[in-house]
């Protein structure tokens, strides 16, 4: 399936709540989600009942949305939290959230989860001292993310990092914004998710 190159209020409006997939926007008044709090298109602000397979869809579609995830590297990362042993909400999670792009974004490298797929992308980040340009590579407790040192003079770069720097940025991570890393301490546990994700909804959803 294509990446959904719409516009990305839509997805927020029709989730019903603020995924952030604009950065500083998100954070405005201008955000969609607080001037018209009603789902996208003509039946937008008609029927609001919706069954149960509907409600395991909507989550599913959310989580998927909030992290930029296509539907196919979904299930694929479902099914790898099945096989793995624990909770597989939560492993499913932790997957997501190990995500390289998910770590740029959330220790301030980018003012969203798009933004820091196109740094990653264009391979403006190294791993362990590696360059790695893959936004789906799953970090491990341990590894380092480090913004090359050819970015570190970038103007853009600054004014991004300095935008986010009041940002909390999770406990499992150790951010060292002197030296433009990131360490992943460890994987993060379910309490130390901040996502607007209802796990069990999706493991229902994909168990049918
Ligand atoms: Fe969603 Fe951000 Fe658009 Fe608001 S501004 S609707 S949070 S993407």
């Amino acid at each position: 399936m294509a990446r959904y190159t719409g516009a990305v209020c839509r997805l927020c409006r029709r989730e019903g709540q603020k995924l952030f997939l604009k950065g500083e926007r998100c954070y405005s008044d201008k955000c969609s989600v607080g001037i018209r709090a009603y789902a996208p298109g003509q039946h937008g602000q008609g029927r609001k009942k919706s069954s149960e397979y509907g409600l395991q869809l909507r989550a599913k579609q959310k989580a998927r949305r909030f992290y930029g995830v296509q539907e196919g590297q979904f299930h694929h990362y479902f099914e790898i939290a099945e096989r793995k042993q624990g909770v597989t909400g939560t492993n499913l999670l932790k997957i997501l959230e190990s995500r390289l792009d998910n770590v740029v974004y959330r220790s301030g490298f980018a003012s969203s989860r798009a933004e820091a797929r196109q740094l990653v992308g264009h391979g403006h980040f190294e791993v362990n001292g590696k360059r790695v340009d893959i936004a789906s590579y799953l970090l491990r407790a341990g590894d380092i993310v480090t913004l090359c040192e050819k970015a570190r003079g970038s103007e853009k770069f600054k004014a991004v990092i300095e935008a986010n720097s009041a940002k909390p940025v999770p406990e499992w991570m150790d951010l060292d914004r002197d030296n433009f890393s990131v360490k992943v301490v460890n994987l993060p546990e379910r309490d130390q998710i901040d996502a607007p994700v209802e796990e069990q909804l999706i493991v229902e959803f994909y168990s049918k």
